[in-house]
C-alpha cells in the first residue's frame, strides 16, 4: 500500500487544527479530482480552486498533488508544492512519491533533505518512499543515513521500511545488510524472503538465493516464481524447469508470470515437449491467454522449431498487441518464412496496430533471410520517415546482414561506414562472414584487422587474417596474428549444444565426455564418420589451426558440441523421428555439411537452432539454402 492510497483513506492523516475539515466545498472538489480523466480537467479545475482560493488547504493541495503526479506531469505538482505555505510532512511524500513515480529519484532524494532541514519529522510513508528513491538510484550513502533515521525515530521495525531497506542494500550489493535487516524480521515472512531471495538472484548467488529459499516453510506462488526467474535471467534453464517441478509437487499453483518464466528457459533450452505440456496445463487451468503468455507461448514453439503450431497460437489469439505481433512476425523470420513474415507485418499495419523497434528487427531479419534487397531498403527508411524510429545497432545488423548475403560487400562496407552510432563487432562480425562465403578477401582482411585490433576478435577472425597473410606471402604479419592469438587476446564462448529426448534435456560441450552414455555417443561418432567418408564427405580443415596434424584437425572438427548432441539423439531414438538441436553459437560450415548428409542418410528430418537461425535438415539440402 502506497502513502497516498493510505492518505486518502481518512482525514485522520492531516493535524486536527486545519481549519473546516469538513467543508462541502472541499469534500466536493477532493473527489471531483480524483474523477479526473485527464490533465486539461485537472488544470482547468486548478484555476477555479485558485478562484476560490482554495489553493492554500492542504488537502486540496496534497490531492492535486497527487494527481498531477498520477497523470506524469512532475512540473505542475513542483509547483503546487512551491505555492503551498509551509508544507506538512503529507505534502512532502506527495511531492517525493511523484518523483519516484516519474522517475526523478534524485530530485525525490533532494525534497526530502529539505524536509529534514526544514525539521520536518517524517514519517513512515515518507521514508518508504525515499528509500524506493534510493534504491533505484543506488544511492547507498543516502539510503544508509535514512536507515539511520528511521532507528532514530523508532521507525525501523514498520515493515514496508525493512522491505525497501533490504532492496536497498540488495541492489547495492550489500548483502550482510540486506541479511540483517531480513534476519530482524518475524521468520516465516514470505514476501520478505521474496525480496532476499531476489536480491541474490540479481547477483547470481544462486545458492545463498537457495538457502533462504528452502528456510521459507510455506513457499506461496510469488516465491516460487521469484526463484524460477532467477534461474532463467542467470541462464541456469534446466534448474528452472527443476524447481518448476518441485513447485508442482509441492501443489502450488502457477500463475501467468510463472508461465511466462518456464516458457522462456523452454524456449532457451528448445525444450518442445515440455513446452506443449505446458501448453496443455495453460488451457487446462484456464490460465489467461493474454498478450504476455500468449507472446511466450508463440515464441516457445517457434524457438522450439515448432512454427506451424506458432500460428496456431497466435490464429487462437482474440487479442493481439504489438508483441504478439513481433513474436510471430520474428518467428517466421527465423525459420526463413520471408514471405509470411512481411504478410504478418502488413496485416499488422491493416489493424491499426504501430509497429515498435522490435517490429522491425523481425522484418528486416526476414528481408536478410529472403535475400529481399530493395524491400529492406524501404522498409529501413520508412522506419525513421513514417515511425520516428531511429535505428539501433540490431537494425544496422539487419542490413549488413541483408547486404551481404547478397554479396554487395562493398555497399555494405559503405553502410557501416555511414553509420550514426559506433558499429560493434557483431556488425563486423556480419560483413566478415560474409566476406568468408563471398571469398572477398580484400574486405575481409580489413574488417578482421579492425577486430583483432578492438580485442573483439574470436578464433575464426584470428585465423582468417593470418590465412590471408600467408596466402599472399606475408609471413611476418602472419606470425605476428598467430603470436596474438596465442597471446589469449581471443574471446570464445564456450559451444553449446543441447538436445531434448524423453521430456529430459542434454546437454553437450565441445568435446564433452561427462554424459553417462559417452561411450556409446563417441561410437556412434566414429561410425557416422565412417559412413560420412564413404559418402565423399571431406571436413573442410582450413577452418581449424593449421599446425595440426590433418587427422588431428578432422578429430577437432568431429567433437563438435552439434555432433554429440546429434549422435545421442541418433542413438536414443526410434528411427525417422525428428532431431531438435539447440546450439548457442553459430554452426560450423563443416558441421553444417555433415548434417545435412546425415540427414539424407538416415532419413531424418534434422531442425538445428543455432544464433542466428533454424536450419530444418532434411534429404540432405538445408532450408537456409547455405547462407547463415
Ligand atoms: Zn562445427
Ligand atoms: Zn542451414
Amino acid at each position: 500500500m502506497s502513502y497516498s492510497t493510505v492518505a486518502v483513506l481518512g482525514n485522520s492523516f492531516f493535524p486536527a487544527n486545519s481549519k473546516s475539515k469538513n467543508s462541502p466545498d472541499r469534500k466536493e472538489i477532493i473527489s471531483l479530482l480524483q474523477r479526473c480523466k485527464h490533465m486539461n480537467q485537472i488544470q482547468s479545475l486548478h484555476a477555479k480552486i485558485i478562484k476560490k482560493g482554495q489553493e492554500n488547504d492542504p488537502f486540496i493541495a496534497f490531492e492535486l498533488i497527487r494527481v498531477c503526479s498520477n497523470f506524469n506531469s512532475i512540473d505542475h505538482a513542483s509547483k503546487i508544492f512551491q505555492n503551498a505555505q509551509n508544507p506538512n510532512v503529507y505534502l512532502y511524500t506527495a511531492l517525493i512519491d511523484g518523483f519516484v513515480l516519474s522517475g526523478s529519484y534524485v530530485d525525490a532524494i533532494r525534497l526530502y533533505c529539505q524536509m529534514v532541514y526544514e525539521s520536518i519529522l517524517p514519517d513512515a510513508y515518507a521514508i518508504t518512499s525515499v528509500l524506493k528513491a534510493c534504491g533505484f538510484q543506488l544511492a547507498l550513502e543516502e539510503g544508509k543515513q535514512v536507515h539511520g533515521q528511521a532507528l532514530k525515530l523508532r521507525l525501523s521495525s514498520n515493515r514496508l521500511i525493512r522491505m525497501k531497506l533490504m532492496e536497498l542494500y540488495g541492489k547495492c550489493g550489500e548483502f550482510e545488510n540486506a541479511q540483517q535487516v531480513y534476519a530482524e524480521m518475524p521468520e516465516g515472512d514470505v514476501v520478505a524472503s521474496t525480496v532476499m531471495i531476489t536480491c541474490y538472484l540479481n547477483y547470481g548467488f544462486i545458492n545463498e538465493a537457495i538457502g533462504v529459499f528452502n528456510r521459507v516453510l510455506v513457499r506461496d506462488t510469488v516465491c516460487w516464481t521469484a526463484m524460477i526467474d532467477g534461474f532463467v535471467r542467470n541462464g541456469e534453464f534446466n534448474r528452472a524447469l527443476e524447481v518448476f517441478r518441485e513447485m508442482q509437487e509441492d501443489d502450488v499453483r502457477p500463475n501467468e508470470v510463472t508461465m511466462v518464466c518456464v516458457l522462456s528457459a523452454c524456449s532457451q533450452l528448445g525444450a518442445l515437449e515440455l513446452g506443449r505440456w505446458l501448453h496443455f496445463y495453460i488451457e487446462k487451468y484456464g490460465i489467461k491467454l493474454n498478450h504476455v503468455v500468449g507472446g511466450a507461448l508463440i515464441s516457445m514453439y517457434s524457438r522450439c522449431g515448432d512454427i506451424d503450431e506458432a500460428q496456431r497460437v497466435f490464429d487462437g489469439m482474440k487479442e493481439r498487441d504489438v508483441t504478439t505481433y513481433n513474436s510471430m512476425i520474428s518467428g517466421l523470420a527465423m525459420h526463413g518464412k520471408s514471405i509470411e513474415a512481411i504478410e504478418m507485418f502488413r496485416r499488422m499495419m491493416k489493424q491499426g496496430i504501430s509497429p515498435n523497434n522490435i517490429t522491425f528487427i523481425g522484418v528486416l531479419n526476414a528481408c536478410s533471410h529472403g535475400g529481399l534487397v530493395e524491400l529492406g531498403y524501404e522498409i529501413y527508411h520508412s522506419m525513421t520517415r513514417d515511425y520516428g524510429i531511429e535505428p539501433q545497432i540490431e537494425h544496422y545488423g539487419c542490413m549488413v546482414d541483408l547486404l551481404g548475403r547478397v554479396g554487395r560487400l562493398e555497399e555494405a562496407y559503405n553502410f557501416i561506414r555511414e553509420m550514426k552510432i559506433a558499429p560493434d563487432h557483431i556488425i563486423y562480425g556480419a560483413l566478415l562472414s560474409a566476406c568468408k562465403i563471398h571469398g572477398n578477401t580484400e574486405i575481409g582482411e580489413s574488417i578482421a584487422k579492425i577486430l583483432v585490433d578492438c580485442g573483439r576478435a574470436d578464433s575464426g577472425t584470428y585465423i582468417l587474417l593470418s590465412n590471408v597473410y600467408a596466402l599472399s606471402g606475408r609471413w611476418k604479419e602472419a606470425a605476428k596474428v598467430r603470436a596474438k592469438m596465442e597471446e589469449g587476446g581471443m574471446l570464445k564462448e564456450p559451444g553449446c549444444s543441447s538436445i531434448e529426448v524423453n521430456n529430459e534435456i542434454h546437454e553437450f560441450l565441445l568435446g564433452d565426455i561427462r554424459h553417462p552414455q559417452r561411450e556409446v555417443i563417441y561410437k556412434k561418432l566414429k561410425e557416422l564418420n565412417r559412413v560420412l567418408k564413404l559418402e565423399g564427405y571431406l571436413p573442410s580443415t582450413e577452418m581449424v589451426l593449421h599446425d595440426m596434424e590433418d587427422e588431428q584437425k578432422e578429430w577437432a572438427l568431429a567433437i563438435h558440441s552439434e555432433r554429440l548432441a546429434l549422435c545421442y539423439g541418433l542413438i536414443s531414438t526410434a528411427p525417422y523421428t525428428t532431431l531438435r538441436i539447440v546450439k548457442n553459437l553459430r554452426v560450423c560450415n563443416d558441421c553444417h555439411s555433415m548434417i545435412k548428409l546425415v540427414s539424407k542418410i538416415t532419413r531424418r528430418r534434422i531442425v538445428v537452432r543455432d544464433r542466428n537461425r533454424f536450419h530444418h535438415f532434411e534429404n540432405g539440402g538445408c532450408s537456409c539454402g547455405d547462407y547463415w
